[in-house]
């Protein structure tokens, strides 16, 4: 009989998954479930005075830490769709309300050389245990200072986590560093081991985007599964038999599904939900973040020559990254529009967030004007506000251990396995690998 795996979750982690399932065993059947009305999760592209905009993410690394192409590009190839990749503007960062050059040299902003070797005297043993972990602010700001953490690494960290650097765990965010910290002395010795690990090519784009908007990875992706359906919320999960029972839809009209295999690939707290009839399986705890992206289509505006800027957060300012799009993506160009698009949103700081639309609008045009140096931005020709609540996972540390403990809870049920951001990483080449790997320990276990 043809056996059925469920994947539960259409974001890129879910969509990676049920694709690796299919390609590698065609016969079987893969049901693609997502609860809203289309599948991509936080890749989703809109429209913005003609031209395509990203509503959620814009782009994803191209190379893998151990060399070749990562996860997301692999998967984009796989599909047929087509990566550009940047210009080579850079990014500039906010301090003291102006915008300067982020320094070279660093990983994440952090210097590769102390700037005082006294911070960076080395330690007695190496500056974490086998296996330990800590915070990012933790490991660096003794080490290389305040102003370095809150100028530099905390905004790139803010850029992707929306996080905070004293509460985001080393491991996750700067994995290399991490295992290099096991053997260091100092954190020089660190990021030089780090930064000597990297496999990337030097020269080579870092990262890629999608021509025509990420939706049409999703959109290729989807096309090549054999049973995708949204506006489906799975409600329940429970042991049957020798596989699984899935309960979906509404309480008044629930349908039931049955599976011989799972794979959840949803945020923490529905999947915590759905594993709560699981005996013997712990949670992953997770904090999440909320953020707003604002995009503005000006008439043709002349801005800095960036591709964007970060804002710390010591800059009390509610926005937290700006990017000039035509500036970044020469694809995007377009005569006679300028668009950007600024995100603002940090943990802990949703107060932002409370704004309407118009007003949050107003405070970006506000403080974008500031920044640039202008009196005020031209009267928009549209305006788009995309609101992601409680979307970017806040892992802190020991975050590892606890994936760890589930999935080894896991192990003693049938076939399951969990993927997506709220487990291996919140970078798309991250939950697309997380997706294969979930698809393949499904398909081990189908074949005991
Ligand atoms: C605004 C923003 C910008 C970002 N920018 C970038 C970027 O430029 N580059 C980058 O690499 N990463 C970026 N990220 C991070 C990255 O996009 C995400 O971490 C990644 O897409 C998460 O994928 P996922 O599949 O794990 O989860 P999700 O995309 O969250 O997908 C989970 C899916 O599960 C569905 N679901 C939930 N519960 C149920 C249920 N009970 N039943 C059925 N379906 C359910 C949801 O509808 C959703 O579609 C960004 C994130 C955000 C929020």
């Amino acid at each position: 009989m043809t056996k059925r795996v469920v994947v539960v979750g259409g974001g890129i982690a879910g969509l990676a998954a049920a694709h690796r399932l299919h390609t590698l065993r065609p016969g079987l059947d893969v049901v693609l479930l997502d609860q809203r009305d289309r599948p991509g999760g936080k890749l989703s592209t809109g429209e913005l005075a003609g031209g395509p905009v990203e509503r959620g993410a814009e782009s994803f690394l191209v190379g893998a830490p151990e060399g070749g192409s990562s996860a997301a590009l692999r998967l984009a190839e796989a599909v047929g769709v087509t990566v550009v990749h940047p210009t080579p503007a850079r990014a500039a960062v906010a301090i003291d309300g102006s915008l300067r050059d982020l320094p070279a040299g660093t990983l994440m902003g952090i210097p590769v050389q102390a700037p005082d070797s006294v911070l960076d005297e080395p330690a007695t043993a190496p500056l974490l245990a086998p296996g330990a972990d800590v915070t990012v602010g933790g490991l660096v700001r003794p080490r290389r200072g305040d102003a370095v953490v809150d100028h530099f690494v905390e905004p790139l960290l803010g850029g992707v986590y929306a996080g905070r650097a004293d509460r985001l765990s080393l491991r996750m965010a700067l994995p290399a560093l991490a295992a290099a910290a096991e053997r260091a002395h100092t954190l020089t010795e660190a990021l030089q081991a780090a930064v000597a690990a990297s496999r990337r090519t030097p020269g080579a784009p870092v990262f890629g985007t999608v021509e025509g908007g990420m939706s049409r990875l999703v959109d290729a992706v989807a096309a090549a599964l054999p049973d995708v359906r949204c506006g489906v919320t799975v409600r329940a999960l429970r042991r049957s038999g020798g596989g699984w029972q899935l309960t979906l839809g509404s309480t008044r009209d629930a349908e039931v599904l049955d599976a011989d295999g799972v794979v959840l690939a949803v945020p923490a707290r529905p999947a915590e939900r759905l594993l709560a009839a699981v005996d013997g399986v712990s949670s992953v705890p997770l904090d999440y973040a909320s953020v707003a992206l604002v995009a503005l289509a000006l008439p043709a505006t002349k801005l800095p020559e960036l591709s964007g800027f970060l804002v710390p957060a010591t800059e009390g300012l509610a926005v937290k990254a700006v990017t000039f799009f035509d500036q970044k993506w020469a694809h995007l160009r377009r005569p006679g529009v300028t668009v950007l698009r600024a995100s603002v949103g940090r943990h802990g700081d949703e107060g932002q967030l409370q704004r309407t639309d118009d007003a949050l609008a107003e405070v970006v045009r506000a403080e974008v004007a500031r920044l640039i140096g202008v009196d005020a931005l031209p009267a928009e020709l549209g305006r788009g506000v995309f609101r992601w609540g409680g979307a970017l996972p806040q892992y802190t540390p020991n975050h590892q251990d606890r994936v760890r403990a589930l999935r080894a809870g896991l192990a003693a049920h049938p076939a399951i396995a969990v993927a997506g951001a709220a487990y291996d990483g919140v970078g798309i080449p991250a939950c697309v690998a997380s997706g294969w790997r979930a698809a393949e320990a499904v398909l081990e276990r189908l074949a005991e």
